[in-house]
């Protein structure tokens, strides 16, 4: 429960001299609750329970400090569903939705480290920022979230390149200090992402 202290009050004697003191407290469970409902309502997607874009732009000056102060490089991932729009005409909106919230909670359970989160940057397409040494890493990261989204097995009879829904993704790594802005890294990897959907779809 949450508490707030008032302070403390003295009873006092006919003479004004003090004769109990009491701690003054109320609960204000209730409120702190609503208070933070609140603020996750305003940081997280309503569909998907990931954290939204307006939350990203905050998350990526975090990161870029972060990188700087612990000599690290800065990774960000695209994903993007391949022939999604396809899904929804054979599928419908309703199922379309559903697949959107099982390939989310595929993503959440994928991160691992606590400082890690994903976010859903627009329609079917999220985004994963995080910290790493060697691009290797984020490489075969990119490589499992491909493969464990394939393994989903959500059908797609009309997906052109397998009979399951897959992503395209677009992996940028940098230093931070080559990174000037949000609006960079932004164009970076989506043009990584688009190179990947030209490739063929389901690849880096
Ligand atoms: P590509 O392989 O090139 O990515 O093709 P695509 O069809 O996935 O891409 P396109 O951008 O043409 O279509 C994206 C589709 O995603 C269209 C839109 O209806 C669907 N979509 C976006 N947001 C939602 C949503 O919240 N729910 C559902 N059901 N569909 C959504
Ligand atoms: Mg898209
Ligand atoms: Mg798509």
């Amino acid at each position: 429960r949450w508490i707030r202290d008032l302070g403390k009050v003295f009873l006092r004697d006919k003479n004004g001299n003090p004769i109990r003191m009491n701690g003054v407290h109320i609960d204000i469970t209730e409120s702190k609750n609503l208070e933070l409902e609140i603020k996750k309502l305003s940081i997280t997607d309503g569909l998907t329970g990931l954290l939204n874009r307006r939350y990203f732009e905050k998350y990526f000056n975090k990161i870029m400090f972060e990188s700087k102060r612990d000599k690290k490089d800065v990774s960000f991932l695209m994903i993007d569903i391949d022939f999604f729009k396809e899904y929804n005409d054979t599928y419908g909106h309703q199922m379309g939705d559903d697949a959107l919230i099982k390939i989310s909670n595929s993503l959440k359970s994928l991160l691992h480290r606590n400082d890690d989160y994903c976010f859903r940057l627009g329609g079917e397409e999220f985004g994963i920022i995080f910290k790493i040494n060697k691009k290797e890493e984020a490489i075969s990261f990119a490589n499992k979230i491909k493969n464990e989204i394939e393994n989903l097995k959500i059908e797609h009879k009309k997906s052109k390149i397998s009979n399951y829904l897959t992503i395209s993704l677009g992996l940028y790594c940098n230093k931070p200090k080559e990174i000037k802005n949000l609006d960079y890294i932004y164009k970076e990897a989506d043009s990584l992402l688009y190179k990947a959907k030209e490739k063929g779809r389901n690849t880096l």
